[in-house]
């Protein structure tokens, strides 16, 4: 597997990779394009906020938000009344995010540059809401991202992720179909190994103490180009998780 190069001994930091996050630093100025390479995110935004609200209401709640980028998932919590902390490792987005906030006047969200496992040290059970959304597939290590989410939540607490499933399909639709034919995507956007089973994830989250609670797909009409929830999870799926109470 993928992660199999990552040295058990060296900081926790290190569990990232440097020439992912130099890719998102890259594109960080267009992250608030709607019609850039960011529009998938911008489109599923409304789909998964729905989601999450449906199963853990946000208003009034503490949320962090892992693997942020320019904070579109971020500032969308904290529109709804959640007290936001995104964090992410590359630097540009950060910024990228901080000043979209400051310039639409959302007070409720603040953004660090921090490993998932260094503030999972710092802050333990300290979140209501944990969302880590199209991140783990970048990752070097991507248990130890949910074991360090699993921490990061109160007893009680919601951890949700989302990422990319690892079968034929999933490289046709995911990787071959949008980077490739529809051009949704750069090329090289997404690597097929770092896809994740949902029975791998379910796995890293129950030895992380988490509950897996529900599951969701998304699907893509290319010919609406238009997101939908669904419950096939063979490409792009959601996992809500809860930590016992
Ligand atoms: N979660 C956001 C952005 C997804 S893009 C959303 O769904 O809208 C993937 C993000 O993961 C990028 O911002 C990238 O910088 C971040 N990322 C990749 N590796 C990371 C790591 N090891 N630690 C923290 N963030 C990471």
């Amino acid at each position: 597997m993928s992660f199999s190069a990552y040295d058990e001994h060296m900081n926790t930091a290190a569990n990232a990779d440097a020439q992912e996050l130099a890719k998102f630093s890259e594109l960080a100025h267009r992250w608030w394009d709607a019609g850039s390479e960011f529009r998938p995110l911008h489109e599923i935004n409304p789909l998964r906020l729905a989601w999450i609200e449906e199963l853990a209401p946000l208003a009034g709640k503490r949320v962090l938000d892992v693997g942020c980028g320019g904070g579109i998932l971020a500032e969308a919590m904290a529109r709804r009344a959640a007290h936001v902390m995104g964090i992410d490792l590359a630097v540009k987005p950060l910024g990228v995010a901080r000043l979209h906030a400051l310039e639409q006047g959302v007070t409720n969200v603040e953004y660090r540059e921090v490993a998932t496992e260094a503030l999972a040290a710092e802050q333990p059970a300290c979140f209501d809401v944990v969302t880590c959304m199209e991140m783990l597939e970048h990752v070097p290590d991507p248990a130890s991202v949910v074991q360090a989410c699993a921490r990061l939540a109160r007893p009680g607490g919601w951890v949700f992720f989302s990422t990319l499933n690892r079968n034929p399909k999933s490289f046709l639709f995911a990787i071959v179909g949008a980077e490739y034919v529809l051009r949704l995507l750069p090329r090289g956007t997404h690597e097929y190994a770092r896809f994740i089973r949902p029975s791998e994830l379910a796995r890293w989250c129950r030895d992380a103490g988490l509950v897996p609670q529900a599951m969701r797909g998304l699907g893509y009409n290319p010919f609406t180009r238009r997101y939908f929830m669904q419950a096939d999870t063979s490409v792009n799926y959601l996992v809500a998780c809860r930590l016992p109470a």
